[in-house]
């Protein structure tokens, strides 16, 4: 097919844009498939709008001003007849602010969160009407949005996508026409051309929710090539070499006896199961699943020392700055008495420290490695690397994976691996995920861990909640605030969690609030992190980038705002991040009423157990019809159309077709492969 640079409106710069997420043919734009859909097709009034709920209103500007808090803001009250509606605006232009200022009638599109006093859109896109005109037009169909990066704008998707959509006759069907009979599944065309362009008579829930034919016929061929491709690959690990590791006794029992506790029975087994791994002399690929503080960090300790322990060298890499920070202070502190040292590369570091920490590794003077990607790029380099670990791998895909692994090591020998995850994923999922990796689960709490308790508590009742946070902070307790918003753009997100940080500020003096957000600098976020850390900081608010692995044993409450719209595992990784220490913690759930009955069997799951495994039993059992929105953004794996838990149903036929497809026609096999996971890793960044 042809290449992206045939069609209109794409000159080079938009080329090498398109080309850094794998997209050079025409045909690459056809599967770059709408991450969800706006529902432009009707007015909401202002009386019905729920927060939470992205949609389309209107109504008369009543008022405009600007606020100086923590920074200038332009608001612009609204209201309808049947309710009230604030917008607010942090970038404004003069000319934007007069507009608006001549009031009139307002149209506006953005997702409504719960304000201080109304519902408010934080920087909706909008138009002002014509006070004359009757009635403007609403939109006919769902409007497709698609995952983008930075400078490629949604017009421009559109644009796109419907110059590839003229050239849709040229795209071969793949998946043979028995399999696609047999599942009643729509011919390739009609399924891409019904994804990209909603018509207006389809009724949206179905394709909003993702279960529409067109669309299952797209996750089909999609589960499909994953799976012929990782069978591939698992034929071609069995023909490579990887160094055999013995590892030293005396240094493994060494660090055991200056741990200050005993390895649970669940660690020890799992470390034996590793250490049976590290002995052969093919690569291992073992995921350890632990629940969220249930002791895996010491797991990799054990295995990093028995490469150690053999002559050889370890990486450690986790997913964010604060967490790889976190790992490289407690390995430097267990492993510096050893008399090993400790590298650490990031992304944010100085170029001369960094080609210092560089130096350390090529010749072998720094036994272990930690750090962020960064450990993965090509200047690096290690004197003899024989194990890779990473930790908190779901913020990675299965193909992204390969292809760190493969920067480790020459072409017939690689290090060994080790994955850890604290999303414990029921087998079955487990199964088609990690088809790759063998299984290791550490199914045990150390002892002396006292629950958290969890409540939950509707938002009306809001000021309890902070009153809660004011009496905590009081008895010099620490706690988190995280804010939750469905948008895409981590901007709004970062957005709300800033007027969350500014209103707390104002409603708790004497407190001392931070903030920490995905759009601050790195270095701002760990400096943020390390006072919480410190305890200079009272309450921490944030988006869910502490999600993962943070470790401040002080803090014991933790809000989340909007829980009835995060699935039940994140909801439980973020409880994680309380209950380290030794007193009682607390998690509040607020939701928004009314209820879902999904939503609440899930709030009530997370107050009934602390079990990460049980959880995600209920979590899979609850996964139904209209709980599914949102979930494509915090899923654990990056699909274009799949969802696992989603389209479990088909996974048995995939497995049969993917081996008989395999032998009897491996160029269809080679092609599937190729149009869904051509270039994986750099799909991985999309969003
Ligand atoms: P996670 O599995 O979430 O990464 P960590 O490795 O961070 O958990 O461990 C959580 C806490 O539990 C740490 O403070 C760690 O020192 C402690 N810990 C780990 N193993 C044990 C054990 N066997 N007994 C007591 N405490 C332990
Ligand atoms: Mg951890």
């Amino acid at each position: 097919m042809t290449a992206v640079t045939e069609l209109r409106g794409v000159g080079p710069r938009l080329a090498e844009r398109l080309a850094k997420l794998g997209i050079h043919r025409v045909e690459d734009l056809l599967f770059h498939l709408p991450l969800r859909y706006q529902d432009r097709t009707r007015v909401v009034p202002l009386g019905t709008l729920q927060p939470g709920m992205e949609a389309l209103v209107e109504g008369e500007i009543d008022h405009v001003e600007v606020v100086v808090r923590r920074r200038r803001a332009l608001l612009v009250h609204v209201s309808d007849g049947t309710g009230r509606l604030l917008l607010r605006f942090f970038h404004f232009s003069r000319a934007q602010q007069e507009g608006l200022a001549r009031k009139g009638r307002i149209r506006c599109f953005g997702e409504a969160r719960r304000g201080p006093a109304c519902l408010e859109i934080v920087h909706p896109e909008y138009s002002l009407l014509d006070r004359q005109a009757a009635m403007t037009r609403v939109e006919e169909s769902l409007h497709p949005i698609y995952p983008t990066t930075e400078g490629i704008s949604q017009k421009v998707w559109f644009n796109l996508t419907t110059q590839a959509l003229e050239r849709l006759d040229t795209l071969p069907d793949l998946l043979p026409e028995a399999l696609a009979a047999a599942h009643g599944l729509p011919t390739l065309h009609d399924a891409l051309r019904l994804v990209h362009r909603p018509p207006p008579d389809i009724p949206p829930s179905a394709l909003i929710e993702g279960r529409h034919p067109a669309q299952r016929r797209l996750a089909f061929e999609e589960l499909l090539a994953h799976h012929l491709s990782l069978a591939r690959l698992r034929r071609q690990k069995r023909a490579i070499a990887a160094p055999p590791l013995a590892g030293s006794p005396e240094l493994e029992q060494g660090f055991l006896e200056t741990l200050p506790f005993a390895l649970t029975g669940a660690q020890q087994r799992v470390c034996e199961e590793i250490r049976a791994d590290l002995a052969r002399p093919r690569p291992m690929l073992r995921l350890v699943q632990g629940d969220v503080g249930s002791g895996k960090t010491v797991v990799a300790a054990l295995a990093a020392l028995r490469a150690v322990g053999s002559g050889f060298q370890a990486a450690v890499m986790a997913p964010t700055e604060i967490l790889a920070e976190q790992h490289f202070l407690k390995f430097d502190e267990w492993f510096s008495p050893l008399g090993l040292r400790v590298a650490w590369l990031s992304g944010s570091q100085k170029a001369a420290q960094r080609r210092e920490q560089m130096a350390l590794l090529a010749d072998g003077q720094a036994h272990i490695a930690v750090g962020t990607h960064a450990l993965f790029q090509d200047e690096v380099a290690f004197r003899n690397l024989a194990l890779v670990i990473i930790d908190e791998q779901h913020r990675f895909g299965v193909h992204q994976r390969m292809a760190l692994r493969d920067k480790g090591a020459g072409a017939d020998r690689q290090p060994h691996q080790l994955i850890m995850t604290a999303t414990p994923i029921p087998r079955t999922l487990a199964m088609t995920a990690y088809a790759d990796l063998d299984l290791s689960v550490i199914d045990e709490l150390p002892p002396g861990r006292t629950p958290v308790r969890t409540v939950a508590i509707p938002d009306s009742r809001r000021a309890e909640v902070v009153e809660r946070v004011a009496r905590a902070c009081a008895e010099g307790r620490q706690a988190y605030w995280v804010c939750t918003l469905i948008e895409d753009s981590e901007a709004l997100q970062c957005e709300a969690a800033e007027a969350t940080w500014a209103s707390l500020t104002e409603a708790l003096p004497g407190v001392r609030v931070g903030l920490v957000h995905g759009r601050m600098k790195a270095a701002e976020k760990e400096a943020v992190m390390q006072s919480f850390k410190k305890g200079d900081l009272d309450l921490l608010v944030a988006t869910t980038v502490i999600e993962v692995g943070v470790d401040v044993p002080n803090a014991s409450l933790m809000v989340i705002e909007n829980a009835e719209r995060l699935g039940l595992s994140q909801l439980h990784q973020l409880r994680g991040r309380v209950g380290r220490g030794s007193v009682e913690s607390a998690c509040v759930l607020m939701y928004h009423p009314p209820l879902s009955d999904t939503a609440r069997q899930r709030l009530d799951a997370l107050r009934r157990t602390t079990d990460g495994f049980e959880i995600a039993r209920i979590d899979l059992e609850l996964r139904g019809p209209g709980e599914v929105l949102g979930t494509r953004q915090t899923g654990s794996l990056q699909f274009r159309i799949a969802d696992l838990e989603r389209d479990a149903d088909l996974v048995p036929d995939i497995h049969r077709a993917a081996r008989h497809l395999a032998e009897a026609d491996p160029d269809c096999a080679q092609a599937l492969i190729d149009r869904w996971l051509g270039e994986a890793e750099a799909y991985g960044q999309v969003g």
